[in-house]
């Protein structure tokens, strides 16, 4: 399979680290880290962005980066609900402990917090096709299991066909049937909106930052 030289490419070009705090994704993992990346379980993580339009962005470590979609709703644990996901340029691993706030006028403007974390399975891996997920995703058809803090269980991602013009890449996020599945048509998060890593919400992150 093709490979682009930096998967990184667009990420870097939407933005100026001069100005924001996300990572430049710049320090390479070194030799010996990524070997260690091959043992452990790859992560997931879920960020709420708080943009032009709030949203979620859901993000999968594959191949050395984060694999990502934008989900206006946030991931539902109904599996009755399918919510749009629409794919977006890879993102640094490091990406994936990024709180805070992105200033006026840069990609994104808006604030982030880790709205949850952790580690996945992938699903298609135990077919007969056994597809990786760089397979996976370039045959529109994801599955993992996800061991977060709040969203747990079997998780699809589909890829709808594209309409005439259309140059974005639109997928679903449906959770499948499953013990974590739970038959109630709220965003996962009504209940549940502070950061997994530092216990804040959006706005408590937005009037700290404000405050310095
Ligand atoms: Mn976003």
């Amino acid at each position: 399979m093709a490979k682009s030289l930096d998967p990184l490419k667009t990420y870097r070009a939407k933005r100026d680290f001069d100005r924001t705090p996300e990572p430049s994704g710049e320090t390479r993992p070194r030799r010996k880290a990524e070997k260690s990346a091959q043992r452990r379980k790859p992560r997931f993580v879920v960020q709420k962005h708080d943009a032009r339009r709030l949203h979620y962005d859901f993000r999968l470590e594959v191949d050395g980066v984060l694999k990502s979609w934008a989900v206006p709703k946030g991931p539902s644990l109904d599996p009755r609900v399918k919510r749009l996901a629409v794919r977006t340029e890879d993102h640094p691993l490091d990406y994936a402990r990024f709180e805070g706030i992105i200033p006026e006028g840069e990609y994104g403007a808006g604030t982030v917090i880790v709205w949850d974390e952790g580690t996945y399975r992938n699903l298609m891996q135990d077919k007969d096709e056994k597809l990786s997920m760089a397979q996976a995703i370039d045959a529109g058809h994801v599955e993992v299991w996800l061991q977060g803090r709040k969203l747990r269980g079997g998780f699809a991602l589909v890829r709808l066909k594209p309409r005439a013009g259309e140059r974005r890449e639109n997928w679903l996020l449906i959770k499948m049937r499953d013990e974590a599945a739970v038959e109630a048509r709220h965003a996962a998060d009504t209940a549940d909106p502070e950061s997994v890593l530092s216990g804040r919400t959006l706005e408590e992150v937005e009037a700290e930052e404000n405050d310095v």
